[in-house]
């Protein structure tokens, strides 16, 4: 088999995504997704640019190679545009692998581990009491797993809040919106938060939350040991993870679980946090970490130090890199949990998908492949619109971590 041709689709169904689309002589294509949240087009043309040219007239089964290929050929190595734009082609060649042989992706990856992949969604409030009745709602929804966010009082436009009445979508279409942080305010009010939530809901759900990155180490132990009580299932980026040793001061002081890892694009990112156990769940996704096969390989790093994978799942990945990610839980030992945020019902539309939800567990299906298709006529009507992230200020106006 021959890859012939690939092209890159970028189209913005309610938010961007970047899809390629890897052709062979054999009739048979794959779908990998680039999607780059707030930096799409640099991931587009890496790939229609750089990438392509080099993909023609290759086996499509070699992928392995061709990782190492891309990996090391462009000299230039890690970061995440060019982690992303390597992932589109893996996560396409797993889906080709599979189609070919008739076998769902989660077989080429070592068959079930376990019947269905633990997820989490998001509930969240501009109140306590919304927080609480937003974990209800999943919870009847059959969640076992509950991210709470809630705004904190006399902080504007707090993270994982919806301004609006719409559901929670940072990336917002025109020029960067900017939000409004206090520590001081955000610690003295989480942990009254949690009290309230386990009081109203019980101990028999996963709760979880996300700091963002918005600590230094010793607030974040600080939050850590005030939520013990609490029992998290993760306090998710206590504190930004380029300095990995800060983690270090983090676990001197607590034993509240901690995840991190959504922003890392290489094992390398997260080398020292995991052979030196400063985390439980590596949070590193397939699209933005260099697709199935470099994740498998962290992974199985991660597994040797008891560390389970937590993969981010929020809507800035397309459901192509949610089917991967399913695919992959499925069938790897130190499996933790997966996020799972609902996209649009007409992103669902653009992207139809074998994948499911039932109580508590997400499936892949077992479709050839991946089991994600792209409605390409339907594609044509949403095209990219430019779109970003939040940036952050403290109250005095000082630029901080989003
Ligand atoms: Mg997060």
């Amino acid at each position: 088999m021959k890859i012939v041709d690939a092209r890159v689709i970028v189209c913005s169904p309610d938010r961007n995504f970047v899809t390629l689309k890897i052709e062979t002589d054999e009739g048979i294509y794959g779908l990998g997704d680039g999607t780059l949240n707030g930096r799409e087009m640099a991931v587009a043309s890496y790939l229609s640019e750089h990438v392509i040219p080099c993909l023609i007239g290759r086996d499509p089964f070699d992928i392995e190679d061709i990782w190492q290929y891309l990996y090391r050929g462009a000299y230039w190595r890690r970061g995440p545009v060019t982690m992303s734009a390597i992932a589109a082609v893996d996560v396409a060649l797993w889906d080709i692998k599979g189609k070919a042989l008739k076998t769902p992706v989660y077989n080429l990856l070592g068959g079930k581990s376990r019947q269905g992949v633990l997820v989490y969604t998001h509930a969240n409030g501009k109140t306590v009491d919304e927080t609480v009745a937003s974990v209800r709602r999943y919870m009847d929804a059959g969640y076992l797993a509950v991210r709470a966010q809630c705004a904190v009082p006399g902080v504007a436009s707090s993270y994982g809040v919806p301004k609006g009445g719409k559901p929670y979508e940072p990336a917002e279409r025109g020029l960067p919106s900017e939000d409004v942080w206090s520590t001081e305010r955000y610690l003295n009010f989480v942990p009254g938060l949690f009290e309230r939530l386990r009081a109203e809901v019980g101990h028999d759900v996963h709760l979880l939350h996300d700091v963002h990155h918005r600590l230094t180490p010793i607030e974040a132990a600080r939050l850590g040991k005030s939520l013990e009580p609490y029992h998290l299932f993760w306090m998710e980026d206590p504190t930004p993870a380029e300095l990995q040793e800060g983690f270090a001061l983090i676990r001197q002081h607590t034993t509240t679980p901690i995840a991190t890892g959504e922003v890392f694009n290489s094992v390398w990112d997260a080398h020292d946090l995991i052979r030196k156990q400063w985390i439980d769940y590596i949070r590193m996704t397939i699209v933005h970490g260099g697709g199935i096969t470099h994740l498998k390989k962290t992974a199985d790093f991660a597994a040797l130090y008891q560390v389970k994978t937590g993969f981010h799942g929020a809507t800035d990945l397309s459901p192509i890199t949610m089917a991967a990610a399913l695919h992959f839980g499925l069938a790897i030992h130190n499996f933790g949990i997966q996020e799972h945020m609902h996209h649009s019902e007409l992103t669902d539309r653009v992207f139809p998908h074998e994948y499911s939800f039932n109580a508590g567990y997400m499936y892949p299906g077992d479709a050839p492949g991946l089991g994600v298709e792209i409605d390409e006529a339907l594609v044509s009507q949403y095209p990219y619109q430019r779109a970003y992230l939040p940036v952050a200020r403290k109250l005095d106006g000082t630029m901080t971590d989003w």
